[in-house]
Formats: structure tokens, sequence, C-alpha cells
């Protein structure tokens, strides 16, 4: 029997008649570009403790800055009810990010609630979080106890004069690292580090971070300076191309390429000669991975992104506050993935592709990373 698609958009018109038959809200998805959907980002908070120079600068965000009102979040069940179907289209992977998702009130309930989903394989999901591990010492306990399989902590430099420089909120390293202590204590390990490198503020910082964590048990990944939002007045001239970052490495400890845990891994892996473990490369400005990209992204106020950099995105929880049934929701969000030609990576490195006029980039802060 074929299928009768609808439009995410024309399920919102009251006028829209919903047709009799409708897919199944399951199945695996492919897009337009033959990527399957593996990865689902959901954004629990639009706010943070850290004003990150690039992601949520002081100028920009401040205290006259309008926040998502609470009732515009979606709540823990509308998360848990759209993961579902999303689990049912074939996501294996679910990340909570922000904002700082720590933030969200009783985030470990939400965790448990996905870590319930059921699975078509039975296999159980890949349930992760993206922290910049303000809070992650005294959470990490709950986190996994109910149900969270690994963290990922943001920290961009081990000197405290740097660090601050980075999150422009005079928060100290230690802290940090002591949340990254905690998460491998009780078991959320491995756990990866991302360092965001912007040339100029902490690149001095790349020997000293891979020096720290070299022969640990977390994995550090250094990810290139990206043109996210509208927010952060991104120059390519600030962005250190990962090449450059693993020549710095290799000069001084030397390297060696690794093969992709799976594909569609976002960081490229690099061993070190002397067995001490690896480093990642995520270089999303000098080497696109959009061919592999299976990631959707749920903001805060559940507006689906079908790329980080899109301008435009799909609002789901019209569909879910108007009372449709998981058949109808199912089948737009199969809708949406079907369409989904995204590859704004690929084409900005080949000709950095205009914007259209009036658009505007969705912030980070508000989609996650
Ligand atoms: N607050 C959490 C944190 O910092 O880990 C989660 C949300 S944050 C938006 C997710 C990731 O995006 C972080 O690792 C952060 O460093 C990264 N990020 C934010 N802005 C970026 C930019 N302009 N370029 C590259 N990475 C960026
Ligand atoms: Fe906050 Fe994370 Fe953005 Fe830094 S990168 S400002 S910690 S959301
Ligand atoms: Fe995926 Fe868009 Fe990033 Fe390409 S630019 S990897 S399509 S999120």
């Amino acid at each position: 029997m074929s299928e009768k698609i609808i439009p995410i958009n024309d399920l919102r018109s009251p006028a829209m008649k919903i047709p009799a038959t409708l897919a199944a809200p399951t199945g695996l998805l492919s897009d337009a570009l033959g990527r399957p959907l593996h990865d689902l980002r959901i954004s629990v908070t639009d706010r943070c403790n850290f004003r990150c120079v690039y992601c949520m600068p002081k100028e920009v965000f401040d205290k006259d800055y309008q926040y998502l009102p609470h009732g515009d979040l979606l709540s823990f069940e509308e998360i848990t009810r759209v993961a579902r179907l999303f689990v049912a289209h074939g996501v294996e992977k679910l990340r909570l990010t922000g904002g700082e998702p720590l933030l969200r009130k009783n985030l470990e309930r939400l965790v448990a609630m996905l870590r319930a989903l059921p699975t078509p394989s039975g296999r159980p999901l890949d349930l992760t979080l993206t922290t910049n591990g303000s809070i992650l010492a005294r959470k990490a306990r709950a986190l996994k106890d109910a149900g969270l399989d690994r963290v990922t902590v943001s920290l961009d430099a081990l000197d405290d004069a740097v660090f601050k420089r980075m999150n422009d909120v005079d928060f100290a390293v230690s802290d940090v690292l002591h949340g990254i202590d905690a998460a491998h204590a009780v078991g959320l390990g491995p756990v990866k580090v991302n360092m965001v490198v912007k040339g100029g503020t902490n690149d001095d910082q790349i020997l000293p971070m891979a020096r720290h964590f070299k022969g640990s048990p977390t994995i550090l990944r250094f990810i290139e300076y990206m043109d996210v939002g509208a927010s952060n007045g991104w120059n390519m001239a600030e962005v250190v191309p990962s090449g450059d970052v693993v020549r710095r490495i290799a000069a001084e400890l030397p390297l060696a390429p690794l093969n992709p845990n799976y594909s569609g891994e976002t960081a490229t892996r690099w061993r070190y000669l002397d067995g001490d473990g690896e480093v990642g490369m995520i270089s999303s400005v000098t080497q696109a991975f959009c061919g592999d990209c299976s990631r959707l992204r749920l903001s805060t106020e559940g507006k689906l992104y079908t790329c980080l950099f899109a301008t435009r995105g799909h609002d789901l929880r019209a569909l879910l506050r108007e009372g449709r049934d998981d058949l109808e929701i199912g089948s737009a969000i199969a809708q949406l993935w079907r369409g989904r030609a995204d590859r704004y990576s690929e084409t900005r490195t080949a000709d950095m592709a205009p914007m259209e006029p009036g658009a505007r980039r969705v912030e980070m802060s508000y989609i996650g990373g």
C-alpha cells in the first residue's frame, strides 16, 4: 500500500482533513540523500550559567535577553512521547543538550522516562548528555541511577585564566575536572571532553589539554569553531583547522589515524603511537561530514531542525498540543525526514553559501550542539 504523507505544516492547519489511511508511525527512514535517521538531540532548556564567547556572548545574552517562558518548553511527557515515535522510526541514540541541560529541574526524571522506552530491535537505546560540567559532580549519581549511559563534558582550557576568558563567568577549571571525575566514578564513562578551539583565544591550550588527558580514561576531542547562530561574530580567521591541531599535537606526542567506530561518527580518531589512548577531531568547517549526517534536533520549545545551520524549524509542539494522535505525528516526522536534503557545511566550504534575505540562523544554545 502506498503511503499517504502529511506535510508537517499542513497538519497544523485546522482546515486540513486528515486522510483516513496513514502510514503506520514506525519503520526506518532515509532522507532525500539516502541518509538514515539514527540520532535525536533534544534540547531541554535555552538557559545557561556560562556565557561562552563562541556560543552565548554576554553582549547578546545579557540581563534583558528574553528566554523562553516555562509554558513554551516541551514537558517531560511531551519529550518522551516524541522520543518514543522517533525510536519507532529507527532512532537509536538520544542526546540531551541545551543550553545547559543540568539546569532543567529534575532532569533525572526525564532520563528515567527515556530509559524505559522500548526499542524495535530490543537493543537498549544509547542515552547520553552534553554538559558544561559545572554541576555534574552533584548530579552524576542521580543521572546514572536514572539510566544515563555516558556524558560529554565541554572544557575549553586547563589554564584558569584562559578558561574564564572562554566561559566569561569566572568559572574555574577545577570544578569541571571534579565533574568529570564524578562521572567516571559513578560509571558514566567513557567521558568525552569537547574543546572548541578559537584561534587567538584558547589555541595555546591544545597541548596542555592533550597532555592532561593522554593516558586517562577521558577521550579529548577538538572542535573547530563554527559559524552557528547569528551572535558570536564568527570569522574564518579564528578557525584553527583540525589538520593544524593534529600537527601541533603530533610534533610533541606522535599520532596515527584510527578507523571510525561506526559510520556517521562526527569525530575522526587519532591514536597516540605510544599506546596511551586517542584524541578526536571534529572538523565541521574544514572537512564537512554532511554525507553521513543522521542527526535531527528537537529544540527546547518543540521545533524540529534537520540541520544545525537551519533557519527554520518545524513545529512539532503545535501538533502535540492540538491533540494529534501518534499516527498523525509519526507520519509528519516521516515526511520531514524523507524531504531532508541539508548539507550546509559542504556548501559553505565550497562557496560560503549566502543566506536567504531576512533569514537568521538558529542559536546553538537554543538548538543544542
Ligand atoms: N551547555 C552544554 C555544553 O556546553 O556542553 C551543552 C550545549 S552546548 C551548545 C553543546 C556543544 O556545542 C558544546 O560542546 C559547545 O562547546 C559546542 N559549541 C557551542 N557553540 C559552538 C561553536 N560556535 N562552534 C563549535 N562548537 C560550539
Ligand atoms: Fe552554555 Fe554550552 Fe553554550 Fe557554553 S557552549 S554558553 S556552556 S550552552
Ligand atoms: Fe548535518 Fe547540517 Fe552539520 Fe551537515 S551542516 S553535518 S547536514 S547538521
